[in-house]
């Protein structure tokens, strides 16, 4: 069966990612491309984000899985990692399940001076998680679904995701930037496991 998930080789992989004009955004088109994003990031078990040219798509565009918000200001969080239970039995379901985030033309507005070696694994590199050097906060302004301006400050695994997701815009995979990669089998704890893909 052919991978929902655009993967590494593919050159859309590998294109700076169009910005998609404002007037466009209500469009059957960018909406139905956004609905795909979300359909196909929902069936990944460990997925957090997914970016527009990984389902194929040259745009900029990527969507934060809802559960990431929730688990981000969820008590018990350190470290960028969640540790809590709850959190570790897997994705929220129901009405417990906050929703996805669509960012588009994101931008980096401000990247903290202090980096940390971040573990992260990319679901368009299947079977292999590696070891990044990422900015500890990372502040973003966007467009949402509706096409209003919205900004975040990232903190732990959100600020860790924004940095990977505009790095897919600009064509650039973590393996290129990773100081170790492994095989999946090698590093996927359970910790590792709740931290995700994306
Ligand atoms: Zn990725």
């Amino acid at each position: 069966m052919q991978d929902p998930v655009v993967q590494v080789g593919d050159p859309v992989l590998r294109q700076k990612a169009a910005p998609v004009a404002k007037a466009d955004i209500g469009s059957k088109k960018i909406q139905a491309i956004i609905a795909k994003m979300k359909k196909v990031l929902a069936k990944e078990e460990f997925g957090v984000a997914i970016a527009a040219p990984q389902i194929g798509e040259s745009l900029r565009i990527f969507v934060v899985a809802g559960r990431v918000f929730k688990e981000e200001g969820r008590p018990g969080r350190k470290n960028g990692l969640v540790e809590s239970e709850e959190t570790a039995r897997g994705p929220f379901t129901g009405q417990d399940a906050p929703p996805d985030q669509v960012f588009i033309n994101p931008e980096l507005t401000r990247l903290s001076k202090a980096k940390k070696e971040m573990s992260e694994g990319c679901l368009s590199v299947r079977g292999k998680y590696g070891t990044v050097m990422r900015h500890e906060k990372a502040t973003i302004k966007a467009l949402d679904e509706n096409g209003k301006a919205v900004s975040y400050n990232g903190t732990g695994l959100v600020g860790h995701i924004f940095q990977h997701e505009c790095d897919h815009l600009d064509g650039i995979l973590y393996i290129d930037k990773a100081v170790r990669l492994e095989a999946d089998e090698e590093m996927l704890t359970a910790r590792e496991k709740v931290r995700g893909k994306n």
